[in-house]
Order: structure tokens, then sequence, then C-alpha cells
């Protein structure tokens, strides 16, 4: 049966927050992410205004490079918990039209609507009623794409972003399609794109024309998965409760570190960190990848499996200390590390094998780190610091 799928994407979500608590920040360029040190800062955009945007920034790029484009922009450290606050809002509007909702990330979710015609007046109906909401309740801008499926719903919520409306219907997806950009396909990177244009296509359409074996050749197993994606052909299912696969914190230092005591700190403070945030999301963890950046800007990650899912900051820490040996190391001192807790799941699912597996301490451990954890929920993050964090080095085992 045809479905009918929302993309709600918040306009540039971070920056738009900042602007709305801020009356002052409105009309001018908003650069949320690190700090630019008068063009020495490190570290990167995270989110930018549509008027810094103007000026050619964009979230990724690095700071040093947003504040030359654009120096009499406000520059502000993200707050990210006063975004997940407001993110909260965006999704309590979003919950009144379907409990088949999944988030893809803090400002952006599918929302399967498939008969609320009834209800709600059908699907373009739901999604101008979530515009209004947001912008009257809250103050903030969404894009919605309304389409027969996930794929043509997300292009259609990008396309004429900021404050974007586009509804395609199913007998329009072929028309809607043909004329984008390769770039647009999901999976298409640049250097897929490159290989399909050297060989003479331009548009999602040229794609769709083709049939998968002319194109296996050049993507192999790939090839009848964008075929069908050309096709406006896509049937994965709204997965409520698919939140967040992975949760990640990085660091890029103000300078490149060659003291491996300084590297093992920081993926301790890493470590607590994204175990806060699983805590707070009622996650465990069942992998961790760390990631590192050399002065050469070479990124090496590695990935393991945890003996078992986790919230704790000292089981990721143990696991990114043993993979951080398992890194090869070529490129001098280190620009940047982050821990990402992977395999997420919620806390409940597989109690009893948790019950089993936990080792002897974890209770209390864990208990100290709820206390923490409240503390820091009143008082903001960083009140409570490990003394391992405040000492010279850290005398861990
Ligand atoms: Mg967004």
């Amino acid at each position: 049966m045809a479905r009918t799928i929302l993309h709600v994407d918040m306009d540039a979500f971070y920056a738009a927050v900042e602007q709305r608590d801020h009356p002052a920040y409105r009309g001018r360029p908003v650069v949320v992410g690190a700090d630019p040190k008068g063009g020495r800062g490190r570290g990167v955009v995270a989110a930018c205004s549509y008027e810094a945007r103007a000026a050619g920034v964009r979230s990724a790029l690095p700071i040093s490079q947003a504040w030359r484009l654009c120096p009499d922009a406000v520059f502000l450290r993200p707050r990210f918990a006063r975004y997940a606050q407001v993110s909260e809002a965006v999704f309590s509007v979003l919950c009144r039209y379907t409990d088949r909702l999944e988030p893809l990330s803090i400002d952006e979710a599918f929302l399967d609507v498939t008969g609320s015609d009834r209800l709600f007046g059908g699907g373009a109906a739901v999604g101008r009623r979530i515009k209004e909401s947001v912008r009257e309740e809250l103050g903030l801008v969404a894009s919605v794409g309304v389409a027969p499926n996930k794929f043509v719903a997300k292009v259609a919520s990008d396309l004429e972003k900021p404050d974007g409306f586009v509804v395609v219907q199913p007998e329009e997806v072929a028309a809607f399609l043909a004329p984008l950009p390769l770039g647009r396909l999901w999976g298409v990177g640049p250097k897929t794109a490159d290989r399909l244009m050297r060989v003479g296509l331009r548009t999602i359409g040229d794609v769709a024309r083709l049939r998968p074996r002319d194109l296996s050749g050049l993507l192999g197993e790939g090839a009848e998965h964008l075929v069908r994606l050309a096709r406006g052909e896509d049937d994965r299912p709204v997965e409520p409760g698919a939140a967040a696969k992975s949760l990640g914190a990085e660091t890029t230092f103000e300078e490149d570190v060659d003291d491996p005591e300084v590297v093992r700190r920081a993926l301790l403070a890493l470590a607590d960190r994204v175990a806060g945030r699983l805590r707070r999301r009622r996650l465990r963890a069942g992998g961790v990848t760390l990631k590192l950046r050399d002065a050469r800007f070479v990124t090496c990650t590695r990935s393991a499996l945890l003996p078992r899912p986790t919230d704790l900051g000292d089981d990721l820490y143990r696991e990114a200390l043993a993979l951080l040996a398992r890194v090869p190391r070529s490129g001098g001192p280190v620009r940047l590390v982050g821990v990402t807790a992977t395999r997420l799941e919620a806390q409940g699912e597989g109690t009893v094998q948790l019950g089993l597996f936990e080792a002897p301490g974890d209770g209390r451990r864990r208990e100290l780190f709820r206390a923490v954890d409240a503390l820091e929920a009143r008082f903001g993050a960083g009140v409570v610091t490990r003394a391992a964090l405040v000492k010279g080095r850290a005398s861990r085992g």
C-alpha cells in the first residue's frame, strides 16, 4: 500500500535557537562552533545562520576560515544542553501527528502519516500544521518534504530550504527526481558522482533510464540499489525508536599534542562525556570507535566490541585505550581525538543478560555517575571533574 512519509528538518538549528534566545543576534550572521581566536582558532563550524551562509560559511568548515570569510559574525560556543531541550519541544510537536516517528538527529525526523487523511487531512496538511506549530509555539523554522517514501521525502525537504515545503505526489516522483543532480542520490559522494559523470551521466533521470547491469561494471553491487533510488523506489519503513545508532564526542587540541599522557586524559574526558549522554538517553553501548587525526591531517579510526554493553565512562575509556595502542602512528603529534559509542541499545532491552554479565562494583559506579549527572543537570557540565583530569597525570589502571 502507498505510504505517506514526511521528512522534517529544522533550518540552521543551533544558530536558529541562538537567534531566538538572543533577539540581538537576529538578522546577523551567527556561527556556532569552536573559538575562532581571532582567526587562529582550531576546530570547526558546528552550525551557522543563513546570514553567515550568504558569506560562504558552512558547517564543518575550519573555524579559522569562517573567521576570514565573515569576521563580523557573532561567534558562539555551542550550548548542546539547550539545543537538546529545544529538540525535545520540537519532537513533542511531531508526536501529535503519528507515533510512527523515526528521529534521525537532534533536529531531523521521518514521520509515517499514512492514513492521516481522515484525522488531519493527509500528508500535505500535516506538514503545513507542523510548520505552523513549530513557528508559532517555538519561534523556529522547519523545512518539510512530503512524499511516498523516505528518500524522496528527504530530497524534498532539502530542496527549498530555508522554510521549504515541497509535496511530491506518487505520480510525480519520476518527474520530480529526473532533473536533479546525481549528488542528491543517497550514497553518491563526489567520487562516485565523478565516475558517473565521466560516462556521460548528469542527472538522476539519466541513471533512472539505465538497467542495473549497465552500471554494475562501474559500481558493482551498488548498481541495483542506485538505479532503484534514481527511479524513486525506496521501500524502507519508518522505524520508530531507531534513534541514534551512535553517540560520539571529539576534541581538537589547542596545539598538536606529543605527550601520550595528554592524549589519554583527553580520551578519559571524552569517554565520560559520551557515557553521560548515554545515561541521559537511557542507552548502553555495545561497541566503541576511537578516532585519531595527526598533525598531517591523516585520520585513523579503530573499532571494537565491548565485552558487555555499558553506559560507564571507565568501560569506554578502557576500550579506547586498547584501541589507541592499535593505531599505527607515523604522522607525529596528535591534532584531534574522538570517542564514539556504537551499537546502542535501549536500557531494559536484554536486562537479564546485563544482570548476568554485570561486573561486581558496576552498581556502585553507576550510582556515583548518576549523582554526577544530576549535579551537571543542575549546575552545568564540568562541575564535577575526575581527579585524573585535574592532576598532572592520570594514574588510572
Ligand atoms: Mg537541520
